[in-house]
């Protein structure tokens, strides 16, 4: 019988194998796509100081070649007054935040899964996991039933603790998920400027959602939300009626924007996951909350998950390991961090959606007042890196 099973190989659950992978604990990682593949589609992600933390004990921080760091981010809204700029000497870190591919960062995870040893299946999509303990069966564990989709047979495996990282948690029907569809796309894609500002990455508020400049490389990757029709729109434009649309939305403050690629349009949602654990169970990272990108918060969070879970494994005895007073420890420790993120990528996407010029002036007062008092702009600059706890 296995320590743990973990669903799922995607950042998240790449990250807890290597978490444990000094503990002496037997786990295993399923994973649905074909080796070398992505199961999620390629984007951009940023990552906090707290991220790049934990990916430096594990070992693989140094082996991402496209890392941009982001030393200032510069917030402002369209149309309206107020702006502020968080540095990272405002958080005390070297910096704010770094830039990586999502897709670079997978194949450096497989690379170091494979390196340490730990079994990966690929190609393997869990689609059976029990969710009650079965009266007949004597040993007290968790058996899951996975297929490929390239053969019938099915394989069974038994696993003390299953942990569902599979980005959506449809792999533990037992969890139930809330949905908010915000009717809207993030459009995606890497641009560059006439007057690049190395380091700065740009938040922009207007009244149809938030748009992001992070830098990469030498130019910005692009997260743009939109109406759904409007993403086919931009999608389909030729580059020069795009670039155009764009400079007329965001203005010109990296100059003009000359080139635009890699454009993809992603669907947006806060699924969120009161409860993240059943019997023998627990999902964690997008399984757990999928987040509005507003912020840049949702893998950081997922990160935050992964490091909580490995710290109380790495504490448990092994008659512990899956047991429903570690799982409600767990649960307990992660309420007040995942509640946050939440509450805040939700509370941004409405406080800064709306033209009424009431509004538009709260906002401004907000990002004056943010502005003006260091102490304020400190503590909201570590929120954004660390979570609450
Ligand atoms: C446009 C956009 C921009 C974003 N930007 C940021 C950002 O700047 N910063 C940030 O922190 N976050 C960002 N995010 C969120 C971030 O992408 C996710 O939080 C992160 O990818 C979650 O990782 P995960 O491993 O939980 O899930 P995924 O990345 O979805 O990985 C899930 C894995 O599980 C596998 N799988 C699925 N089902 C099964 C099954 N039944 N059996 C076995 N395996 C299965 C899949 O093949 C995949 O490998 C962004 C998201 C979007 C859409």
């Amino acid at each position: 019988m296995l320590d743990l099973l973990i669903i799922g190989g995607g950042p998240v659950g790449a990250t807890l194998a290597l978490a444990l992978r000094d503990s002496g604990l037997t786990c295993r990682v399923l994973d649905a796509r074909a080796r070398g593949g992505l199961g999620a589609g390629d984007r951009t992600l940023a990552l906090s100081h707290n991220a790049r933390l934990i990916f430096e004990r594990i070992g693989i921080w140094g082996q991402l070649a496209s890392v941009t760091p982001i030393r200032t981010i510069d917030i402002s809204q369209k149309g309206g007054f107020g702006i502020t700029q968080l540095t990272a000497a405002d958080a005390g870190v070297p910096a704010l935040g770094y830039v990586v591919r999502y897709g670079e960062l997978q194949t450096v995870l497989d690379a170091a899964l494979a390196a340490a040893d730990i079994p990966v299946d690929f190609d393997r999509k869990a689609d059976a996991v029990a969710t009650q303990p079965d009266p007949a069966d004597r040993a007290d564990c968790v058996r899951v039933t996975a297929r490929s989709a390239s053969a019938d047979a099915a394989e069974e495996h038994a696993t003390r603790l299953v942990v569902v990282a599979d980005g959506s948690g449809e792999a533990l029907p037992g969890i139930h998920r809330r949905k908010i569809d915000y009717h809207q796309h993030a459009l995606t894609g890497l641009v560059t400027a006439s007057a690049p500002r190395p380091g700065v990455a740009f938040e922009r508020f207007t009244s149809d959602g938030p748009v992001a400049l992070l830098p990469f490389e030498s130019g910005y990757a692009l997260v743009w939300t939109v109406a759904p029709e409007r993403a086919t729109d931009l999608l389909a434009m030729a580059g020069a009626d795009f670039l155009a649309a764009l400079q007329e939305h965001f203005g010109d403050r990296v100059g003009a924007f000359t080139a635009i690629a890699q454009r993809s349009a992603f669907p947006l949602s806060l699924q969120f996951a009161p409860e993240v654990t059943g019997w023998r169970s627990v999902v964690l990272g997008n399984a757990a909350q999928a987040l509005h990108p507003i912020a840049g918060q949702g893998f950081n969070l997922g990160l935050r998950d992964v490091w909580s879970l490995a710290q109380a494994l790495l504490d448990a005895t092994p008659d512990d390991i899956g047991s429903s007073r570690q799982l409600a420890a767990y649960s307990r420790t992660r309420r007040v961090d995942r509640w946050a993120g939440v509450g805040l990528t939700h509370g941004l996407v409405h406080a800064f959606a709306g033209e009424q010029p009431l509004l538009a002036a709260a906002r401004g007062l907000g990002l004056t007042i943010l502005d003006s008092i260091p102490l304020l702009k400190r503590a909201f600059a570590r929120t954004m890196l660390s979570g609450l706890r």
